[in-house]
């Protein structure tokens, strides 16, 4: 929380004078909406109306670059900044006919936070500045209105005591003190609206707020407005660096380096009257996409009353009855608003005595669904083309068309405790949590939980991000959880006014039934449905399709589906594989639309049943003929999983990696497992123990493990070879004729050496294989660069190898010198501390793994061609990974199956991007 109190700004000398920091909007407009770096999505926007005539009230945004000069300067300001301010609020001033300060016909404004990228409630405000003990009198007597005045001014004394000088609630449990305040007063008064307080009773609340400013900072709230704006200012700069807006940009990947802009605009009120509105609309809905006026609105408010969610709004319908002509005029921003900007928008309006006001627009935040749902319509509509439309999904979003939903039958015998407002999609069941912090030790103790709160505030974020699903009580569809809620891809319902959360006693009641801290609850974020208990959940209709339980015709969902896939595939020019070690795992990614298996990690198949045995019989083997005893009988399992995949894969390509992790992984490290071993293997327990012992090692990460065992034991690859050959020979002999052509690939290599030491055995038994067989085969052998000295001698490398694939998971962990495992100790420092914008585990280092895969590419193809470039760590399901290997000119990505259609979306765009 900011404490700035700033009297006059901090400004240096030294800054460049002719340099342009605040642009102006009204009658005359400096920016528009391609000039969001400079005066973040906020300002360009306001820019933007203002100069397609629409009724925007006057301001001016101070610069991004402002906030980067701040940060850099120990929150000074360039010396220039104070005159423009003043010029600029000056201009205002003549454009309203008002002044700010003046007695007569005071200019109130709001200041307000902007970035590049909107982050919407994750900083600082400030409504009605310019208000005084003296400007509150001539606001009365302007308006005509002292109830109003006076509401105004403690509104704003409550927000400047909060924002600008840190008088907030101390912790989590701890109610903000104003509002304490107001509640005691409505109490003592028996009213239950803040719109019944008369002038007499908000002239009390001001005494008081001002008292508690008083005591708890030990400054008088200030009466100089150009000290309130300059405060106002620098708190809103401050946020730029508060802890939920550092979470927020790490959870998004926003650079801590855009900073910030500030917007002072010119207020005007929903709190006039009865005659006066405040509300948020949305073009089209944005939980799911349909293409309806959605939002809601307050009578006599202000705009925060309905992003705060202390009032639940009415829906956005009822005002054509209420203010028919103020609708109108609605219905005609929102159909220029879309046109114009060719995307849904998310819009602030004000109805100040039946005129109406647009007080921002932005392109609104969507849940996953109605992004795909939104950008197939819009291009039907031909509000957009098809590559426009393909570049408007987030990639990531496709997945919440795939997530499991509420399993009907189940649905039917749940119990409908309550019912909220649908604002999330999907079914979420977990334990009740009633504090963020809550959320996060449950989550941390592997439990799932649901969020449950009267409203959420951004400090809740980091709860928000561990639940399942977020449960507000008070709040509309567009208070501060359901926007963040949509973003995060979380289900969500709010606004369930039946329900009642007491924090002190840790209870949520729904009439009769009491829920305490703990219990199961499950919320459906597509009817709003609130549920006693735990619900089992089924398939999205789009895995039933692709699975054959569901008629495509029968599904909407799907269509949307189809049809972006479809456009995606189009565009792209990488290819998507998948890792998959099973044949299920194959058909289930061939049906999300992979074209071949990038990886195939075959120590995953010694796991199963009886073979784990004859894997430990191997390790444990004391010379080769025991070691090559085990191995004959592991040979027919991979055969027959080979065989499987082949058949799954139907053509495609398939990579199958050799095995690669450091043995003693196998070993069972419980004293009984081990008795049942050596009885089973007919040796003595010692022998075992010593066994396991002379296996071990400090950094098994960088032990004996890739191509090194190979390389020890050459009788590994020799089995693990003829198991592949063999089941190529096998399937390609079958009845079916199924196409099948390895790609043989050896893990960890590093060396040159190493790599033609294991193409050796490769080869040779594929000439066995096929002269015993009497078939010829194709195949492919090449190697993972995973290590940076692969990286740097690829063409070296490359001499031997037929492709390459990038195995990202171990070259970020050689190269950043940091284990896959151990991160937990220091993650969150480097996080909060903004030394990692993203886990480079998650999302490619780009500037230094990235760097290295540049330079193995260009060596790799300069040795080789027509070499082919791949990647298979965790990192080739991630969007911006995806764009970066599109790049560098990777021929195609290899994630998990669920994760293909995001790569599929991801790579298109990737294409449309840097094309
Ligand atoms: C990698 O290192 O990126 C990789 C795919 O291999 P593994 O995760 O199995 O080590
Ligand atoms: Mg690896």
């Amino acid at each position: 929380m900011s404490r700035t109190q700033t009297k006059k700004p901090n400004t240096t000398k030294k800054s460049p004078k002719s340099k342009k920091f605040v642009y102006e909007f009204g009658k005359k407009t400096d920016g528009n909406t391609t000039m969001r770096e400079l005066l973040g999505g906020k300002g360009a926007n306001l820019a933007e109306m203002a100069s397609i005539g629409l009724p925007v009230p006057p301001g001016f945004t101070i610069s991004t670059e402002v906030c980067t000069y701040y940060y850099d300067h120990q929150q000074r300001y360039p010396a220039s900044l104070r005159p423009s301010v003043e010029s600029s609020v000056k201009s205002v001033e003549r454009q309203l006919g008002k002044k700010f300060g003046g007695r007569k016909n005071p200019l109130l404004v709001s200041v307000r936070s902007g970035a590049r990228d909107s982050m919407p409630g994750m900083m600082d405000t400030i409504l009605n500045l310019g208000l005084n003990d003296d400007t509150v009198e001539g606001l009365a007597e302007v308006s005509n209105n002292p109830q109003f005045a006076w509401d105004c001014y403690r509104r704003f004394i409550q927000m400047y005591g909060g924002v600008v000088m840190g008088v907030t609630s101390r912790n989590e449990e701890e109610e903000d003190p104003f509002h304490l305040i107001l509640e005691k007063l409505k109490n003592k008064l028996h009213i239950a609206n803040d719109n019944e307080l008369t002038t007499e009773n908000l002239q009390t609340l001001v005494t008081q707020y001002k008292t508690l400013i008083h005591k708890r900072t030990r400054s008088a709230f200030p009466q100089d407005v150009m000290q309130q704006l300059w405060g106002a200012i620098s708190a809103v700069f401050g946020s730029w660096r508060n802890e939920r807006a550092i979470l927020y940009r790490q959870e998004y990947g926003i650079p801590a380096e855009w900073g910030t802009a500030v917007n002072v605009q010119a207020m005007v009120f929903g709190n006039a009257g009865n005659d006066s509105a405040t509300g948020v609309a949305f073009t089209r809905d944005p939980a799911n996409g349909e293409k309806l006026f959605y939002g809601e609105y307050l009578i006599n408010a202000q705009g925060e009353d309905v992003v705060a969610g202390l009032r639940t709004p009415n829906a956005i319908s009822k005002l054509a009855k209420e203010m028919p002509k103020s609708f109108k005029d609605l219905e005609k921003v929102r159909s220029k608003l879309e046109k114009h900007f060719k995307d849904m928008q998310d819009f602030e309006f004000t109805i100040e005595k039946k005129k109406l006001f647009i007080l921002q627009t932005r392109n609104g935040k969507r849940t996953g669904l109605a992004a795909v749902r939104i950008a197939v319509e819009m291009q039907k509509e031909r509000l957009m083309n098809v590559e426009t439309a393909l570049l408007k999904i987030p990639a990531e979003s496709i997945d919440s068309l795939l997530v499991p939903v509420f399993d009907p039958k189940a649905l039917k015998a749940a119990t409908v405790i309550a019912t909220g407002l649908p604002a999330g999609p999907g079914g979420a069941t977990g334990r009740i949590a009633f504090t963020a912090a809550q959320a996060e030790k449950a989550t941390r103790e592997g439990k799932k939980v649901v969020l449950c709160r009267t409203e959420t505030s951004p400090d809740d974020l980091k709860g928000m991000l561990h639940s399942q699903g977020i449960l507000t009580s008070r709040g509309g569809v567009s208070s501060h959880a359901a926007l963040v809620a949509r973003q995060l891809g979380k289900v969500c319902v709010c606004g369930a006014s039946d329900i009642k959360i007491n924090y002190e006693k840790k209870t949520l009641t729904a009439g009769k039934t009491v829920l305490n801290e703990g219990d199961y609850i499950s919320i459906d974020g597509t009817t709003g449905a609130i549920y006693k208990g735990m619900i089992a959940s089924t398939d999205s209709e789009v895995k039933r399709v692709l699975d054959g339980s569901l008629k495509p015709a029968k599904s909407y969902t799907y269509e949307l589906f189809q049809t972006v896939m479809k456009w995606a595939d189009k565009h792209r020019s990488m290819n998507i594989r998948t890792n998959a070690d099973t044949p299920n795992m194959a058909s289930q990614a061939v049906a999300f639309g992979a074209e071949g298996i990038g990886l195939c990690r075959t120590e995953h198949m010694f796991f199963e049943g009886d073979r784990i045995d004859y894997m430990r019989q191997m390790i444990l083997a004391a010379d080769e003929v025991q070691r090559r005893s085990a191995l004959k009988k592991l040979l027919p399992f991979q055969k027959k999983d080979f065989v499987g995949i082949f058949k799954a894969m139907n053509g495609r390509p398939v990579t199958i990696r050799l095995l690669d992790p450091p043995l003693h992984e196998f070993l069972p490290q419980d004293d009984v497992v081990r008795r049942q071993l050596a009885e089973r293997l007919d040796v003595p327990l010692d022998f075992v123990i010593d066994r396991i012992k002379s296996l071990h090692e400090e950094n098994p990460m960088l032990g004996c493990r890739g191509c090194r065992l190979g390389i020890i034991y050459p009788e590994i690859t020799e089995m693990q070879s003829r198991a592949i050959f063999e089941a190529t020979a096998q399937v390609l002999k079958g009845k079916k004729k199924i196409k099948v052509k390895p790609e043989i690939m050896i893990p960890l290599v590093g060396f040159r050496e190493e790599l033609a030491d294991q193409l050796a055995i490769v080869h040779r038994v594929a000439k066995e294989v096929m002269k015993k067989r009497k078939v010829r085969f194709n195949y492919l052998v090449g190697t993972m660069i995973e290590v940076p000295r692969a990286a740097i001698t690829a063409d070296e490398i490359a001499k031997e190898a037929d492709f390459f694939s990038f195995g990202t998971n171990d070259l970020t962990q050689t190269a950043l010198g940091l284990s896959r495992d151990d991160m937990g100790l220091f993650y969150d420092e480097y996080q909060s501390k903004e030394i990692y914008n993203k886990n480079p585990f998650a999302s490619i280092d780009q500037r230094g793994v990235g760097k290295l895969m540049e330079f193995a590419v260009e060596r790799g193809r300069f040795t080789k061609p027509d070499i082919k470039l791949g990647i298979c760590g965790e990192h080739a399901g991630d969007p911006n990974s995806i764009d970066f290997c599109h790049r560098v000119g990777l021929n195609y990505v290899s994630c998990s199956p669920p994760r293909v259609p995001i790569a599929r979306l991801a790579a298109a765009q990737a294409k449309l991007r840097n094309s």
